[in-house]
């Protein structure tokens, strides 16, 4: 069969299988990206879905100079990992937001996009590239399973990805997320409690009620609705609530 490759000289840009080691990332350099600020290096993984209709239309976007945003690295349903920012910079892809009280996300972290839309559920062959590429960077800049977040976790109200339809509870029991608490309901549902275990698991506490207990759920309990309930304490603590 005759290939149909590119010409010597220009960028295979989509679509290329490595010939080498299929996990390594198909370079696709971004010139949307500056220095960490303040010396900070990654302590978090940021996890999107890109809301766009494939992973080259994702890509060009990421890529514009134009759009001025960006992340290290956007994996396809087919498993194909691109990078387009090296590890060590900073890329555009949390914007305003904060986790552990702490803000400038992306000089903090990572950027890991996903090709989804957010209304359907990733990919098999995504999801294992997934799993293998984040040990790697986990390993690399020595960040724990709580480090790794959705963009929805740091920015609550203002983003919802990767969404309702994302496995989280197979990262976790992978270790590759901070596995979920399953600490006994308390008896009586209480916002001011609910927000203290919310802040020391790591979500802002600028967010009003209702917006943070959305962020919650979608990241724990994305079937839920209607008003505060004791069962939304439950993955929020390890260990059996006061009164
Ligand atoms: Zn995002």
């Amino acid at each position: 069969m005759v290939m149909d490759l590119p010409a010597a000289g220009t960028q295979a840009r989509f679509a290329v299988p490595s010939t080498t080691d299929p996990q390594t990332p198909i370079w696709h350099p971004s010139p949307n990206f500056g220095p960490r600020r303040d010396g900070l290096q990654p302590s978090l993984i940021v996890i999107h879905y890109t809301a766009m209709d494939n992973a080259e239309v994702a890509l060009d976007r990421l890529c514009d100079p134009e759009a001025q945003v960006s992340a290290h690295y956007l994996i396809g349903v087919c498993g194909t990992v691109w990078q387009m920012v090296r590890e060590e910079d900073r890329a555009w892809h949390a914007g305003a937001g904060e986790w552990r009280g702490k803000d400038d996300i992306n000089s903090r972290s990572i950027g890991v996009e996903l090709d989804n839309k957010g209304d359907h559920p990733f990919a098999q062959p995504q999801m294992d590239a997934l799993e293998r590429l984040l040990p790697r960077i986990m390993d690399r800049w020595a960040i724990a399973p709580d480090g790794v977040i959705g963009h929805s976790d740091m920015a609550p109200g203002r983003k919802s990805d990767p969404g309702a339809k994302f496995d989280w509870p197979r990262l976790e029991n992978q270790r590759l997320a901070q596995r979920r608490g399953y600490a006994k309901s308390p008896e009586i549902a209480s916002m001011d409690e609910f927000r203290a275990r919310a802040r020391d698991a790591g979500f802002t506490s600028d967010a009003d009620d209702a917006t943070l207990l959305a962020a919650v759920r979608l990241r724990y309990r994305p079937w839920s609705n209607g008003p505060l309930t004791p069962e939304d304490f439950s993955p929020l603590g390890h260990t059996t609530l006061s009164t």
